[in-house]
């Protein structure tokens, strides 16, 4: 690892990570990054502890959350960053979202029972240890009680969009996510484009170009399943629309194995200059 790289895409046990967020920038300081950013799903909790152990370790330390929105009836990933952790309407609305997911997963485990899956929404939230409750908690308790044999099945049967026990939980639109981070003090960013899915004759410029006209600051070119390829086009779309490039591994732990902090699947190195470029856009904005 050189000393000029940063992970800006990483999730701990305030989500569906297995990493607290002391001993995520403990291991980013033992792998030589310089800054992290925590982007936990839908809750900006872990991001106190995390500056803490930032001061402590000699990391920097990035606000972040990575959220889903509802865009042409598909799902896109959207980040945030560099916001004001305190700021009350960014909180409320996180707290719309996470009393969303629990009107959700409730569903879920009602639809699981009737399919003859015995599992409880109390096993489901001890699994996620009290904390942002998200279908890969399920997935694991489905795992453990042996009603599936793998991750991909858990999803396939049950919990994917459109599959057997699958419902809908409250998203925001991007313009709505967009102004909840901007009107917060942060950078919105698209996450990981590779995984926007198109419709037929869609481009993903069209829906940059949305994005863009909705406050949309940023891009994270760099991430652990893009191409050579891809990244190079990323970042040519990024130049294009003025947008600040980032990138991330979207590190979650023993729960994704295959991901290391840092470098993703072995050779993503973001530029540290990607977290400073957030935070000039940051403060100008
Ligand atoms: P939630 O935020 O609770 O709706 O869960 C979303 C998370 O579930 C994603 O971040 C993925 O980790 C995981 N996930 C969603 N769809 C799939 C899928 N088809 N296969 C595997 N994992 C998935
Ligand atoms: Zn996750
Ligand atoms: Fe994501
Ligand atoms: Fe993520």
């Amino acid at each position: 690892m050189t000393e000029s790289c940063c992970d800006l895409h990483c999730h701990t046990t305030e989500s569906d990570g297995t990493l607290t967020p002391r001993e995520l920038v403990r291991l980013a300081r033992e792998i030589g990054l310089k800054t992290i950013a925590v982007t936990d799903h839908d809750t900006i909790a872990g991001i106190e502890s995390a500056k803490r152990a930032g001061e402590e370790f000699g990391v920097r330390v990035l606000s972040g959350v990575e959220i889903s929105v509802e865009y042409a009836a598909k799902t896109v990933h959207m980040l945030g960053y560099c916001f004001d952790a305190g700021a009350a309407k960014l909180q409320a609305g996180l707290d719309r979202l996470v009393s969303g997911r629990n009107e959700r997963n409730a569903k879920i485990v009602a639809r699981l029972n009737e399919l003859g899956c015995a599992v409880t929404l109390e096993e489901i939230e001890a699994e996620a240890g009290g904390k942002v409750v998200g279908r890969p908690h399920i997935a694991r308790v489905l795992l453990r009680h042996g009603y599936v044999a793998t991750w991909e099945e858990a999803f396939d049967k049950y919990l994917a969009r459109g599959a057997a026990a699958y419902f809908e939980r409250l998203r925001f639109s991007p313009v709505d996510d967009v102004a909840l981070i901007r009107e917060a003090g942060g950078v919105a960013v698209l996450a990981h484009p590779k995984y926007v899915a198109l419709h037929e004759g869609e481009t993903l410029e069209d829906i940059l170009q949305t994005l863009v006209h909705a406050g949309l600051g940023g891009m994270e070119c760099y991430y652990t399943d893009h191409t050579p390829e891809e990244t190079a086009y990323y970042l040519e779309l990024a130049r294009r629309y003025n947008l600040v490039v980032t990138g991330g591994s979207d590190f979650h732990g023993d729960v994704k194995p295959e991901i290391a902090l840092g470098v993703g699947k072995g050779n993503l190195c973001v530029p540290e200059s990607c977290a400073e470029a957030l935070i000039e856009r940051a403060a100008r904005q």
